[in-house]
């Protein structure tokens, strides 16, 4: 492992486990420096807005729609899919495997809470494939990258908006000429996406390399004690089977 950057200076390794799994927030150098970087770049985007013949629409939108997310939220988040709560309402994207499982399913391309096939369906599969299906689109508690305070997903959150002609593909193009002059990549892409047990690919999702990279280092060197402290935080729910067995490569398929 290379030298840690100075945000990791001073913190030992159950601090840095609580950072990781979102159980503590983040060192404010790092929740201070993160907003920093990422305000010079929407700025630079801003201006560049502002030249005649561009076609951004970002420029009077918040920025970020979700930064920070700590374990108690994110938990939040999977219990209620995991639970099929009715005001979740549409979540996910459907996998082949389930669909092949339940031809009831139809053409749905996302699951609905609302939805009383849906919801038979989702009662017949096993509590690792409620994980496999939750995974598409979403994270666990204690393995997502939000907990980081590093990574952020601007504007929007649905690819429709980012793919070709869409309204922000004109943001998002600036983005991957631009983004890593200030520190941010983008982590899930399409290409990090061709492997099992990998995150889709979120052109709204990026990250500040200079502290996530190291924390991914961090993680790699401590597997064992990061699957220690996730199985206690997990305890042995069902509901945690999948991310019990797959929880590191969702960590590590990912652009670096
Ligand atoms: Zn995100």
């Amino acid at each position: 492992m290379r030298k840690l950057p100075p945000v990791f200076a001073g913190l030992g390794e159950s601090a840095v486990l609580d950072w990781m799994t979102g159980v503590a927030p983040p060192p404010a150098a790092v929740t201070g420096e993160v907003a920093a970087q990422l305000e010079r770049m929407i700025a630079a985007l801003r201006a560049d807005a502002a030249a005649p013949g561009a076609t951004f629409t970002a420029t009077g939108r918040p920025t970020v729609v979700s930064g920070h997310r700590d374990y108690t939220r994110q938990e939040r988040i999977w219990s209620r899919k995991f639970d099929f709560e009715v005001g979740v309402g549409r979540f996910g994207a459907i996998t082949d495997e389930a669909r092949a499982a339940f031809p009831a399913l139809g053409a749905a391309v996302e699951w609905d809470t609302a939805d009383d096939t849906h919801r038979t369906c989702w009662e017949g599969l096993s509590a690792e494939e409620r994980g496999r299906e939750i995974m598409r689109t979403s994270s666990g508690p204690g393995i997502s990258r939000h907990h980081w305070g590093t990574d952020l997903d601007l504007w929007n959150t649905s690819a429709v908006h980012y793919a070709d002609g869409g309204s922000l593909a004109n943001e998002y193009s600036w983005l991957t000429r631009h983004a890593a002059a200030f520190g941010f990549i983008q982590p899930f892409t399409a290409r990090s996406a061709a492997v099992a047990h990998a995150y889709t690919e979120e052109r709204w999702h990026w990250s500040y390399r200079p502290v996530a990279e190291p924390m991914l280092e961090w993680v790699d060197a401590h597997r064992s004690t990061v699957d220690t402290r996730l199985r206690t935080l997990w305890g042995n729910s069902a509901r945690y089977a999948f991310l019990r067995a797959h929880w590191a490569e969702f960590v590590f398929h990912v652009e670096r």
